[in-house]
């Protein structure tokens, strides 16, 4: 039996104890303590000794999976290693203890920060200006639409209600365009996967209000006519909105100013190599062209001729504030330690290095997965399923996959010590598996998933039964995902049955 089998108050043993709590001091017995204050009856914790407790939690936390415990090839998230340096600096005491309500003379230090990301993010991006109050990408969406709509408002252009999205656009796109009270209209991609502008030229007239595009996009294809794209949507009065949830592989190489886009956000938990996922804390600061600059929410920092720091909180033509106080501080910190730590330079390597590592990996498996789009692709690329994937009578298109799935494939590798890519996205293909390895990771790393790879393909031929029920060596195997999701069970006893789970 593995210690996270059990419960902490199932270990319980009486009488066992891992901690003793100091003598009383002279003077001082439990009668200094008033009697209406006093537990009528002892507290019910478990007892346990140190090592049972110790053991308990270290094994309960290597239940789930993370950056720090292995490769996590997950397409579109790009998560790469989190240097540790990052944490001493968020946790440096001049930082940690910072109050929000703090007068802005008192905390330049902080000011300071937001000034030279603000530059950094820049500089790397071709942006004039960035805001720092979202939270998240999605959230960077939501902000840069706000942005746009103000922009046309300002200029009593009131009939630009749509937005262009590609087929190929990450989910949050359309929801952010929604959101903000915006109409969706789709823009197909052509064969190779780039948005098809001839399908795009029709789209185009004065109610819209822009376009949202990642570049690379979510296939990892660099949309090599963005220029005329950009030409055309401002041509029409449009803006270009730049989903920056791909900028890894652009690092030092090209920027989306210079291709014609006036918005964008950046995911520092994703290129600038700050903690990701469960929900945040996350960062989405969002940049803009010169022209729109005053449309920036608020609070934003500047810098004074005397050199001091100072916040403008209010500003006529702002888009308004999109977050309490100046958004997530300390993976705003974190990202500024791991650009200055880098330096001009790396950060140039690590958008060439992520290429390289995600093409290697292609060239690598493509004679065991079906590749759907072939050539360079950029830091990440999607597999369309197995090649042979030890059916004997399922039709490459077939929608019925009598073999080995995607989901098979998955969740095999999970028993291969390696996280699951990204599953069944982007939706342009059935068996999608998206595979994004980023440049953090070493030649012996990938090397031991793409030999992780070739054996699940071989046994997709010959044990394909066993890969059905894979995986065999986790402690949670297959949970109905949907269910999990959203009717979770957070208890670990079933109240109305009285049972334990
Ligand atoms: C991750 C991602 C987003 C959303 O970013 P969050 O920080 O998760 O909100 C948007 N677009 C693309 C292409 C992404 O990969």
């Amino acid at each position: 039996m593995k210690y996270y089998d059990k419960l902490i108050f199932e270990l319980s043993k009486k009488g066992r104890i891992g901690f003793s709590l100091p003598e009383c001091k002279e003077g001082e017995t439990s009668d200094s303590i008033p009697g209406n204050l006093k537990r009528q009856s002892p507290p019910d914790l478990p007892q346990v000794s140190e090592p049972d407790v110790v053991r308990h939690y270290t094994n309960l936390s290597q239940m789930n999976f993370g950056v720090d415990t292995g490769f996590y090839p997950l397409g579109s998230c790009t998560m790469k290693y989190n240097p540790k340096i990052n944490e001493e600096i968020a946790n440096m005491p001049g930082f940690q203890a910072l109050h929000p309500l703090q007068p802005d003379s008192s905390v330049q230090g902080a000011l300071s920060v937001y000034y030279g990301l603000d530059k950094a993010l820049s500089a790397i991006t071709g942006m004039e200006h960035f805001t720092f109050g979202p939270c998240a990408g999605a959230h960077g969406e939501l902000t840069g639409l706000m942005i746009m709509r103000k922009y046309h408002f300002l200029r009593g252009d009131m009939k630009r209600t749509k937005v262009i999205v590609p087929d190929s656009a990450h989910g949050t796109n359309p929801a952010s365009a929604v959101s903000c009270g915006l109409d969706v209209v789709v823009v197909k991609s052509d064969a190779e996967g780039l948005v098809d502008v001839d399908s795009l030229k029709p789209l185009l007239d004065d109610t819209v209000a822009g376009i949202m595009m990642t570049n690379p996009n979510t296939l990892g294809l660099f949309e090599k006519n963005i220029k005329e794209i950009a030409a055309l949507v401002h041509g029409c009065g449009g803006l270009l909105y730049y989903d920056g949830a791909n900028l890894n592989p652009l690092l030092g190489v090209a920027r989306p100013g210079d291709m014609g886009f006036d918005i964008m956000h950046v995911n520092l938990h994703k290129t600038f190599s700050t903690p990701h996922g469960g929900g945040g804390p996350g960062a989405g600061p969002v940049g803009v062209s010169k022209e729109l600059v005053d449309c920036l929410p608020v609070p934003r920092v500047v810098r004074n001729d005397d050199g001091t720091y100072g916040i403008i909180r209010s500003d006529k033509n702002s888009a308004g504030t999109v977050s309490g106080f100046m958004g997530n501080f300390g993976i705003l910190l974190r990202a500024y330690a791991y650009i200055l730590m880098l330096g001009k330079q790396n950060v140039k390597s690590a958008g060439r290095l992520a290429v390289l590592n995600a093409n290697y990996i292609k060239e690598s498996l493509k004679d065991c997965y079906k590749l759907p789009i072939t050539g360079l692709c950029k830091h990440e690329f999607v597999f369309d399923g197995l090649i042979d994937d030890g059916s004997r009578d399922a039709t490459p298109d077939s929608e019925e996959i009598k073999g080995v799935t995607t989901l098979d494939v998955a969740k095999r590798l999970l028993d291969y010590g390696f996280h699951a890519p990204t599953i069944y996205f982007p939706m342009l293909f059935h068996q999608s598996i998206m595979i994004e390895p980023t440049e953090t990771e070493s030649k012996e790393t990938i090397d031991s998933f793409i030999t992780a790879m070739k054996k699940i393909a071989e046994e997709a031929k010959n044990d394909p039964d066993s890969l059905r029920k894979a995986p065999h060596l986790t402690p949670i195997k297959r949970p109905d995902e949907t269910a999990a999701a959203r009717n979770p069970v957070l208890t670990f006893m079933d109240e109305k049955n009285a049972v334990r789970i």
